[in-house]
C-alpha cells in the first residue's frame, strides 16, 4: 500500500463573527459556529497547523443600558454573558482554541495603536456633526435608540435610521415627534466632534478596488463589494463615524478624553485579541501571523449582514495600520427555521441551552447543518421534520447500523479478535481499498465548505456497506457450522468500513468519533490514518452509540419555548427581567376624540392573494377583498414576517379610507393593520371566527 505524502503543513488562522454580549446564543448563531468548527477539526485532522479564536463582543450602549438596568456594572454582566456564551458554545462542541473578550488589554492595544497608525498616514479626521441628545439620561443617543414617525409613510414607532413599514433609509432628525427609546423624553440637537476614518480616500478606494478583485471574497460577496465601491470613476464609500461620546462603554481613544471608539471598531480588533492570548498562552508568534508579508492563512467565518464591515472597514484599517489583511472572508446564509424566520410566537427561537435542555445530543444539529452548507451565502432550512428524519435515516440507519449488526459478533464468538490480514478476501479488500480511495474526494469538499457534498458522499459509500451486510448475512453465518472464518472476515470487513465513515465524519461528529476510537481501542483518527486498516487486532466489547431522535423532544422543545415567551413577565430571573424592561412598551399617543377615530373606516379584509413585489425588501403585494367590486392592492411591510402563500385566504383588518398612495413599485390603496414593538416580529390582526369582509371595525 503507498503512503500518500503530506502536504506542506499550513499556518492557519481562522475566526468566527463575535457574539454580542447582550444575548443568547440560539440556533441561528450555531450556523456560523459549527460551520467553523468543522472546518478548523478538518484542517486538524489534515495534520495543519490551525488556531481558532472568538471572543465576546462586549462593548457599546446596548450593554451600558442593560447593565444599569440590572443594577450591576457593565464588566459583571459581561463576564456573564461569557460563560454563558462559552458553556453553549462547548455544548455543541464548538471547541475554540481561545475564547477572548473585547474587553481586554490586548484589544485595547491593538486598536489603540491602529487608531494611532491610522491618524499618522492622515486617515482620520474630526468634525463636529449634530446629533439627538437625551437631556434626561445625558447622552447622545445612537440612532437605534431613537424612535419616531417615519417622515415618509407615517408609520408610527420607528427607528431613528430606517422605517419597517415602508423600508424608507433616513437620518433621525428627519424622524417626526422623535422620543428617546430610553427616557421616552424629547431628544435635543446637539454638536459633538466625532472622529471619522477616511475611507473616502483615494488610498483606501485604490486598495479596496485591488483588494475584492484578488480571491478573497466568494462570487455573490464580490458583487455586493462592486456595487458598494460603484465604478473607477466613482466614489461612493463614505466616511466612517469611529467615535461614541460619554458615557460609552468601551475604550477611550488615547488622545480624545471623553470620547471612545465605536463598538464596531474593536469588535473586528477583538480576533487580534484573542489570537494575542492565545500566542502568550501556547508561544506563538503573534507577527508571524499578522506582519504585512506573512505567509500564514487568515479566515473570517462571517454572517452576510456583516459583510460591509469585514469586506471594507476591516481590510482598509489592516493595510493601512501596516498588517496584513485576511485571505479570504466566508460569508454565510440566515437561518429559518420550517421555511419561515424563527418567531417566538411559534416557538422556533430556539436557544442552544433549551436544544440542549430538550435534546441534548448536539452532533445531531452539526450533522443536519452540516447536509445542508455548500459554502454559499445562501440561507439554510431547519426543517424540523426534516431533522428528525435525516438523523433517523442516515446516522442511525445507514452509518450506526454498519457497527450495531457486526460487532457483537466479533466479542462473543472471537474474544474481541478481528481477522488478520491473511483472513481477508480479494474481495473485501477491494471494498476497504475502495473506501479509502474516496479519502481525498471528501477532502476536497470539506476544503470547499462543500459539507454536503462530504456528506453525500459518505452516505453513499454507507449504502455499500450496508449492502455488504445484507449481502453477507452474518446473522445468518452465525448459526451456520464451518463458517466461523467467513463470519470473522465478514464482520472485520464491515467494522473497517465503519472505521472509515467514522473518520471522515470526524469534522462533524467528534464526540461520536472519539467512542469509535476507544471502541477499536485505537489512537485518534487522522486524514492520514484511513490507511491503517485495524487487522489481527483486539476491540473493545460494543457499546450503543447513538439512539434514534424522538420527535416528541422536538415538540416539547418547540412547545417549551412558546411557553417560556408567555412565561417572561413573571419570570424572576434577572436576565429575564431585563428583557421585559427593554421592552416596554412605547409612549401612548396623544390623546384623540371619538370623532378622531370615527373617521378612519377599519374594514375586515379577505386576502385573496399575496406575492412577493421584485426588488422590494421589505413588502408584499396584498390583493384585498371588502366586498367592493374590485379589489383593491395594498403594499404591506410585511415580508420580513410572512410567507405570501400562508397568507392567502385570511381575513385581517384594513384603514379603507386611507389616501391612496403612489409608490415605487404601484398604487397602495390602503394599509393593513399589524402590531410591532420591541421585541422581534410583526403581527397581523384577524377578526374572530365568522367575520365576514367587508364588515365595519368600530
Ligand atoms: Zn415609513
Amino acid at each position: 500500500m503507498t503512503r500518500t505524502i503530506p502536504a506542506k503543513q499550513r499556518k492557519i488562522l481562522v475566526t468566527s463573527a463575535l457574539p454580542y454580549a447582550n444575548g443568547s446564543i440560539h440556533l441561528g448563531h450555531l450556523v456560523e459556529y459549527i460551520q467553523t468548527d468543522i472546518w478548523v477539526r478538518f484542517q486538524k485532522m489534515q495534520g495543519h497547523s490551525c488556531h481558532y479564536v472568538c471572543a465576546d463582543d462586549t462593548h457599546g450602549t446596548p450593554i451600558m443600558l442593560r447593565a444599569e438596568k440590572e443594577g450591576i456594572t457593565p464588566e459583571q454582566l459581561i463576564a456573564r454573558v461569557w460563560q454563558e456564551h462559552f458553556d453553549d458554545f462547548s455544548a455543541f462542541h464548538v471547541n475554540f482554541d481561545n475564547y477572548g473578550s473585547t474587553n481586554s488589554n490586548e484589544t485595547r492595544e491593538f486598536a489603540q495603536g491602529i487608531y494611532k497608525k491610522l491618524k499618522a498616514e492622515n486617515l482620520i479626521e474630526v468634525r463636529s456633526i449634530e446629533q439627538f441628545y437625551d437631556p434626561v439620561k445625558n447622552m447622545f443617543l445612537p440612532d437605534r435608540f431613537i424612535k419616531g414617525e417615519c417622515p415618509k409613510c407615517h408609520a408610527k414607532d420607528q427607528y431613528g435610521d430606517n422605517c419597517e413599514a415602508c423600508g424608507a433609509a433616513y437620518a433621525p432628525t428627519e424622524l417626526i415627534n422623535p422620543f428617546s427609546a430610553v427616557s421616552g423624553a424629547k431628544p435635543e440637537l446637539r454638536n459633538s466632534d466625532h472622529y471619522f476614518f477616511k475611507l473616502s480616500d483615494q488610498r483606501c478606494q485604490d486598495f479596496l478596488r485591488q483588494w475584492t478583485r484578488s480571491d478573497t471574497l466568494q462570487a455573490e460577496a464580490s458583487n455586493k463589494m462592486q456595487e458598494w465601491l460603484g465604478s473607477a470613476d466613482e466614489n461612493k464609500l463614505s466616511d466612517w463615524d469611529i467615535s461614541r461620546d460619554a458615557p460609552y462603554f468601551g475604550f477611550e481613544i488615547p488622545d480624545a478624553p471623553g470620547k471612545y471608539f465605536y463598538v464596531w471598531l474593536d469588535a473586528p480588533v477583538g480576533y487580534m485579541g484573542s489570537f494575542k492570548q492565545l500566542c502568550e498562552k501556547k508561544g506563538i508568534a503573534f507577527d508571524e501571523y499578522w506582519k504585512q508579508d506573512s505567509d500564514a492563512e487568515l479566515y473570517h467565518f462571517i454572517g452576510k449582514d456583516i459583510l460591509y464591515f469585514h469586506a471594507l472597514f476591516w481590510p482598509a484599517m489592516l493595510q493601512h495600520a501596516g498588517y496584513r489583511t485576511p485571505t479570504k472572508l466566508f460569508a454565510h446564509g440566515f437561518l429559518t427555521v420550517n421555511g419561515e424566520k424563527m418567531s417566538k410566537s411559534r416557538g422556533t427561537f430556539i436557544t442552544a441551552r433549551s436544544y440542549v435542555e430538550h435534546i441534548k445530543n448536539t452532533e445531531y444539529l452539526r450533522y443536519y447543518y452540516a447536509a445542508k452548507l455548500n459554502g454559499s451565502m445562501e440561507d439554510l432550512d431547519l426543517s424540523l421534520d426534516d431533522f428528525v428524519a435525516k438523523v433517523n435515516s442516515d446516522l442511525i440507519g445507514k452509518f450506526i447500523n454498519i457497527a450495531s449488526r457486526t460487532a457483537g459478533f466479533i466479542s462473543k464468538k472471537f474474544d474481541g479478535k478481528l481477522a488478520g490480514k491473511e483472513q481477508v478476501s480479494a474481495a473485501g479488500n477491494a471494498l476497504m481499498s475502495s473506501f479509502i480511495a474516496a479519502s481525498p474526494v471528501i477532502a476536497s469538499c470539506y476544503e470547499d465548505r462543500d459539507f454536503g457534498k462530504a456528506i453525500r458522499e459518505i452516505m453513499r459509500l454507507a449504502d455499500q456497506a450496508n449492502e455488504y451486510v445484507n449481502d453477507k448475512a452474518p446473522w445468518v453465518l452465525a448459526k451456520q457450522e464451518g463458517q466461523e472464518a467467513a463470519l470473522q472476515e465478514a464482520c472485520t470487513v464491515s467494522l473497517n468500513l465503519f472505521r472509515l465513515l467514522s473518520l471522515y465524519l470526524k469534522p462533524i461528529l467528534p464526540m461520536l468519533a472519539k467512542e469509535v476510537e476507544s471502541f477499536f481501542n485505537i489512537d485518534p483518527l487522522t486524514w492520514a490514518s484511513a490507511e491503517n486498516l485495524v487487522l489481527g487486532h483486539t476491540i473493545n466489547t460494543y457499546q450503543h452509540l447513538m439512539t434514534r431522535l424522538d420527535p416528541k423532544l422536538i415538540e416539547g422543545m418547540v412547545a417549551a419555548n412558546q411557553e417560556s415567551l408567555q412565561a417572561a413577565p413573571q419570570s424572576h430571573s434577572p436576565a429575564r427581567h431585563a428583557e421585559a424592561q427593554q421592552h416596554a412598551i412605547a409612549p401612548i399617543a396623544e390623546t384623540i376624540s371619538i370623532d378622531d377615530f370615527s373617521k378612519i373606516d377599519l374594514r375586515v379584509a379577505k386576502i385573496v392573494n399575496a406575492e412577493h413585489v421584485e426588488g422590494a425588501e421589505k413588502l408584499l403585494k396584498l390583493t384585498l377583498d371588502i366586498g367592493e367590486e374590485k379589489p383593491r392592492t395594498v403594499f404591506a411591510g410585511i415580508k420580513s414576517a410572512y410567507d405570501p402563500e400562508k397568507l392567502k385566504g385570511r381575513m385581517t383588518v384594513m384603514v379603507a379610507n386611507l389616501a391612496p398612495r403612489k409608490m415605487k413599485f404601484g398604487m397602495s390603496e390602503g394599509m393593513v393593520l399589524a402590531a410591532s414593538g420591541e421585541a422581534p416580529g410583526l403581527f397581523i390582526l384577524s377578526p374572530d371566527d365568522g367575520a365576514q369582509a367587508g364588515m365595519r371595525v368600530k
